[in-house]
């Protein structure tokens, strides 16, 4: 399996990365390339669940491949250790809170100035360039203006708007827009996988064109039930304390979802700080050393606590987009359109709403639920934003 194929229905963004995958090999080389073949800024845009990471760092994998023709073979040394995050010269750029700081910013900067210590590049990737402080912004705007010869800069986004990249860093990069995979490309990914047809088509079709979220579909039980009690509650808002339970069930199953995934996260990363800090160490010197181990482990919780905010977020959002495609398959009914819903198991729910609301009600309900999302990238109280929004769902 080459590093391309984790790219699900991208055909013509392979076919651009594997073509400036084999011109970095011969730039280092000292060989002349096509003018535009490979450049030292990109901008990966797309829906989420595209593969816009995914993307970026096959892209990572292949210029630092030790296979030179048509590099990205996804065997090699190389190749592994881009893609397990641990190759030495490409560096991941991952906001922990909501937002990617100046300092994060600069000392990746920084780093990626050097030479390759292993590698043919120095490979910068930004997994959430939409996430840039404008401070952070300006200090990646310098690096990409002036970049040091053997330097890359991959940037990932939703899209090339200015509000999620700033028209400056937008104008240096080459940009490679990736699409919503279709679900027969999503379901082909699942049965290559050992997912059985049936199961796998299903999955394809309910997460919507995201692939991490079909995978979880296809394989993990409790990701079906949550998926199925969310979809439940359309049809059940008949009261407003029926609203209140389903604001309640909402927030509270994000905040466990987020819990399970934090806390794996979390006593690894404190488990591996200690023992890189040489904790419970005695003899000369050990009580200052103590002191600093203290600061250390304040700034890991720090930071693994605006994790836990973002993931719970994440988790919220993945139920809203559901509710969302809900509300859109009622006015796909009542439209009489043959377009494919998005949760054919939950046609009888569909039914029952499209019979209770109008048109106009639908699309006012689906305005609550985008609406909703907003604001919880605004910061506003997951609860306060959830309850507003079931209690806007009531049925009539
Ligand atoms: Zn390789």
């Amino acid at each position: 399996m080459t590093v391309w194929d984790s790219l699900v229905g991208q055909r013509e963004a392979v076919d651009v990365l594997r073509l400036a995958a084999s011109a970095a090999v011969d730039i280092v080389a000292g060989q002349p390339v096509s003018p535009g073949s490979m450049t030292h800024a990109w901008l990966f845009t797309g829906p989420p669940g595209s593969g816009r990471s995914v993307a970026a760092r096959a892209f990572a994998a292949a210029m630092q491949c030790e296979v030179l023709q048509d590099p990205g073979c996804g065997r090699c040394s190389a190749c592994h250790t881009v893609l397990s995050r641990s190759h030495p010269d490409v560096h991941s750029v991952v906001p922990e809170g909501l937002s990617i700081s100046v300092a994060e910013m600069r000392a990746v900067v920084g780093t990626a100035g050097r030479r390759p210590a292993m590698g043919r590049w120095q490979v910068v990737l930004i997994e959430d360039a939409d996430r840039l402080t404008e401070a952070a912004s300006n200090a990646l705007l310098k690096a990409v203006e002036e970049p040091p010869a053997r330097t890359v800069f991959l940037l990932c986004a939703p899209s090339t708007h200015p509000e999620d990249v700033a028209v400056t860093i937008r104008s240096r990069c080459r940009h490679i827009a990736l699409r919503t995979p279709p679900a027969a490309a999503v379901a082909q990914v699942l049965t290559d996988s050992g997912v059985e047809a049936e199961l796998a088509a299903w999955a394809a079709q309910a997460g919507q064109g995201h692939v991490g979220r079909a995978r979880r579909l296809a394989r993990d039980e409790e990701a079906r039930q949550r998926r199925s009690a969310v979809l439940a509650i359309p049809a059940s808002l008949t009261s407003l304390s029926a609203c209140l339970a389903a604001a309640d069930h909402l927030v509270t199953t994000a905040e466990a979802e987020a819990k399970e995934i934090s806390s794996e996260l979390d006593a690894g990363e404190t488990e591996a700080l200690q023992v890189a800090l040489g904790a419970g160490g005695t003899g000369k010197g050990s009580a200052g050393a103590a002191r600093g181990t203290a600061g250390a482990v304040r700034e890991l919780e720090k930071r693994q606590k605006s994790r836990a905010t973002r993931t719970q977020r994440d988790a919220l959002d993945r139920a809203l987009v559901d509710l969302a495609a809900f509300y859109r398959d009622v006015l796909l009914l009542q439209a009489g359109s043959t377009a494919a819903s998005a949760h054919p198991d939950f046609a009888g729910d569909v039914r029952v709403v499209a019979r209770r609301i109008s048109s106009a009600e639908a699309l006012q309900r689906l305005d609550a639920v985008l609406g909703c999302r907003e604001a919880l990238t605004l910061n506003v109280k997951p609860r306060i934003a959830v309850e507003a929004m079931t209690t806007a769902l009531r049925l009539p």
